[in-house]
């Protein structure tokens, strides 16, 4: 028998191969696969499921990330994903491998970002399970949220002509990774020095506590305004626009002086000799929403704090571009994270 490695396929690509042959058997489920979470015919309302799974040493690190936090972190996730339906979370279950290596003191603190989390959000923790693991510690949230069919919003619903817009600024999350990183590296090498967060409190705040925009959801609710297409920003912008823009079958154009970027974070990027809009661009976990509004929705966006217009979408023949600071047009890449 032939042996493919999965890498040949990557993450999405491995997702398309598996799920290739699974038609949809019953009329309830209106979304299946492809989008932020699946939606499922309820009557009045939809039921909207997302679901994600964090593994120590790939998606997180305990040397320099605290329970709580990760508690906290793991459920906004996954909320973050209801939110991109335009839809509001209400239940999560969680579900838990972990080693005898941690305590019930440390579970416990798990549990107080959760819970924590659960009150920010105004969920329910419902159930889930909990499994002994021969290493480490893998934490599995699924989110359960409600929305009204008309209120639905799906990432293939992008037009030509819409304007493409962002809930806040990118970048911060993934250079407060590398603060990290780099004192881990320090810390390893000469156990005695302290780390160094240089007073850095945004980008690893961005990094080690993220929220998800429920607050974005609700202004939309309250001035009538219903986006075209919304997906969150978890794998930095480009790999979005992409995802976007394959699901509606558009192209797009994003202008590099309209992606947001926070002023700490660009002195952060120089410093570590990154370029700025590559952070934003290819880093990770900012979960700000990325939207695209009708023209004519532009008057009700200018009464939102936070939003920043970031380009246009154009027709699939006019591909996928960044027009540059310097006024150069280039094809936009896309990284996301290698998980293999
Ligand atoms: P997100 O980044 O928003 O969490 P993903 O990129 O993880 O979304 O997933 C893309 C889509 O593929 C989603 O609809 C998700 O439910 C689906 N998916 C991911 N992994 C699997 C799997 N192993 N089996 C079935 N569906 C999957
Ligand atoms: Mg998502």
């Amino acid at each position: 028998m032939q042996r493919t490695d999965v890498n040949t396929l990557g993450e999405f690509g491995l997702i398309d191969h598996l799920t290739r042959d699974f038609p949809l058997r019953q009329a309830s489920s209106i979304k299946g696969i492809g989008d932020d979470a699946a939606v499922i015919d309820n009557g009045s309302l939809c039921t909207v499921i997302s679901t994600d799974m964090l593994v120590e040493g790939i998606h997180f690190d305990l040397s320099y990330t605290p329970l709580k936090h990760l508690g906290f972190k793991a459920v906004v996730v996954n909320l973050s994903d209801i939110y991109a339906m335009n839809a509001l979370p209400k239940q999560i279950v969680v579900s838990l491998a972990i080693s005898n290596r941690f305590s019930v003191e440390a579970l416990d603190e798990l549990y107080e970002g959760i819970r924590a989390a659960c009150e920010a959000y105004n969920v329910d923790l419902v159930g889930g399970d909990t499994t002994s693991s021969p290493k480490g510690m893998t934490i599995s949230i699924t989110a359960i949220g409600q929305c009204e069919k008309e209120l639905l919003v799906y990432r293939s619903g992008a037009k030509p002509g819409d304007l493409i817009c962002i809930t806040g600024e990118l970048g911060g999350a993934y250079l407060g990774l590398q603060i990290l990183e780099r004192e881990k590296y320090i810390w390893q090498e000469n156990p005695e020095l302290q780390p160094d967060f240089e007073n850095q409190t945004y980008a690893v705040g961005r990094q080690l506590k993220p929220e998800a925009r429920r607050d974005m959801i609700e202004e939309f609710r309250k001035i009538g305004l219903k986006p075209t297409s919304m997906i969150d920003i978890s794998d930095g912008l480009a790999s979005e626009v992409f995802h976007l823009c394959k699901q509606s079958m558009v192209g797009a154009l994003i202008e590099e002086s309209g992606v947001p970027i926070n002023q700490e974070a660009q002195l952060l990027a120089l410093k570590f000799k990154l370029d700025p809009i590559t952070c934003a661009l290819n880093g990770g976990e900012d979960y700000e929403l990325l939207f695209t509004i009708r023209p004519e929705d532009i008057e009700k966006v200018k009464y939102l704090p936070d939003i920043y217009i970031a380009g246009e979408i154009l027709e699939a023949k006019d591909g996928i571009k960044i027009n540059t600071m310097g006024g150069n047009l280039h094809d936009l890449k896309a990284q996301g994270w290698v998980h293999f």
